[in-house]
């Protein structure tokens, strides 16, 4: 009957893809705004208590968003899933309460029910301090929930972009969010206890493909070596982490070529000598920190994969090049205690290259000639990345799930938004 009311309203295009029709939809169709689940039917208010006890603040909230669940329809995505090849691929990962937030009974607020959408669920209360849920639906090219493996990112992001570089492609992924949300864990590897398992990350896994691609019978001829370099990008500039933290320059040739002088292009013949760069490497990011804020989350790091092809000549050319980037927390400059101004300048620097990124994405979509990368160094070293018919990239949000990160979990999903926003591909566009 109450969907007979609103017989004009369309479901946003929570289904568009076309492989169902989901509960959320139907929800979401009781009004294009946002839902408010402030008033309850009676039959609910009997079950009270069912989510357990009521010592957990914000227990009100926590029932609400589990009664909202029971109306989910979750497709959890599946190796079976077809992995589309995307000139520009925006997805979003959400990673699990950990023991603190569960010590602490921090309510989950987002939930993954699969085909690239995510909901997020923001605690809110009226002036009259009625409580209710702002529900908010997100979709991206991909969503992946707490359970999802390092493994199963990988194989839909990083994984086609390995293969593209073979043909001459240049790619990035990127790992893009709040600081704690799982940036390094998707990239560097899983970890347990305090020791970073380096050959779980996307990074490892990469180079593992790069060498199962190498010795495939379809690039043999092509004659290439592999080279990786690693450095990170803080306050504007680079640093070798491969070579104690050397710090080096970039410049711009004439013909608008970026160089980063002197920077360690080491020569790999198997991914195990990679996994161990990516341990030195992540082991020189964060050790030997001078000032207090310059810790790895205010900093980019890229990991940059490169094909050459062997020839006798002593520069040997370009043909393919995979830069994986851990980015630097997005959290704005909201921190009231630190009002110093090292720390004030480093956050500037952070919020005008994440906005470069974007813009340089978005550029990239469009095919605009004009690639806005001397914005910020991070976009500058990687400009080959956003020009021409061969460049590919993959941008994975990371979100926390706690009531806590709200905010930051919006911002970070308003941001990966707009990445793919207006662009001419039509799967994206909504
Ligand atoms: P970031 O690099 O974004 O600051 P981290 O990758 O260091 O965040 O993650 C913060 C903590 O959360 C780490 O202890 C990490 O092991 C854990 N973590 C992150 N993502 C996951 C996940 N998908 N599954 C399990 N633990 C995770
Ligand atoms: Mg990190």
């Amino acid at each position: 009957i109450k969907e007979n009311d609103e017989p004009e309203r369309k479901p946003p295009s929570i289904a568009a893809k076309g492989r169902r029709k989901s509960t959320v939809a139907q929800e979401l169709i009781k009004g294009n705004k946002r839902l408010s689940c402030a008033i309850k039917p009676p039959e609910m208010q009997t079950k009270r208590g069912k989510f357990g006890e009521a010592s957990r603040p914000n227990q009100k909230f926590y029932e609400m968003i589990q009664n909202f669940r029971e109306t989910l329809e979750i497709t959890p995505i599946s190796t079976t899933d077809l992995i589309e090849a995307y000139k520009i691929c925006v997805c979003v990962r959400k990673r699990p309460l950990n023991k603190q937030e569960m010590n602490r009974k921090e309510i989950d607020v987002v939930s993954v029910p699969g085909n690239g959408a995510l909901l997020v669920h923001e605690p809110k209360q009226k002036v009259d301090l009625t409580k209710y849920l702002d529900n908010q639906v997100f979709h991206f090219d991909y969503s992946f929930d707490e359970t999802t493996t390092n493994d199963m990112v990988y194989k839909f992001t990083a994984k086609p972009l390995v293969q593209s570089i073979f043909e001459s492609c240049m790619a990035t992924c990127f790992a893009y969010g709040q600081t704690g949300s799982g940036k390094t864990h998707t990239m560097g590897g899983d970890f347990t206890g305090k020791q970073q398992n380096s050959a779980k990350g996307i990074y490892a896994l990469a180079a593992q493909d790069v060498f199962h691609y190498l010795n495939h019978r379809r690039y043999a001829d092509l004659d290439l070596s592999v080279y990786v370099s690693f450095f990170e990008i803080y306050n504007g500039k680079v640093y070798d982490l491969l070579n104690k933290k050397a710090k080096l320059r970039v410049l711009e040739d004439d013909r608008q070529q970026v160089q980063v002088v002197g920077l360690e292009e080491v020569y790999v013949t198997t991914a195990e000598e990679v996994i161990r760069m990516i341990q030195t490497g992540s082991a020189c990011r964060t050790s030997g920190q001078t000032s207090a804020n310059a810790n790895s989350s205010r900093s980019h790091a890229v990991l940059q994969i490169v094909l050459r092809r062997n020839d006798r000549a002593t520069t040997l050319p370009l043909h393919g090049k995979f830069s994986l980037v851990d980015l630097a927390g997005n959290e704005r400059g909201t921190d009231v205690s630190s009002n110093d101004r090292s720390t004030l300048v480093e956050t500037a620097e952070i919020n005008r290259s994440l906005l470069a990124l974007k813009e340089c994405i978005r550029s990239l979509g469009k095919n605009s000639d004009h690639i806005p990368f001397r914005m910020s160094t991070l976009t500058k070293v990687l400009r080959d990345s956003f020009i021409g018919e061969n460049s590919k990239t993959c941008m994975i949000a990371m979100v926390s799930p706690g009531m806590a990160s709200c905010e930051y979990t919006m911002n970070t999903l308003r941001y990966a938004d707009r990445v793919k926003e207006l662009n001419g591909n039509s799967k994206a566009s909504r």
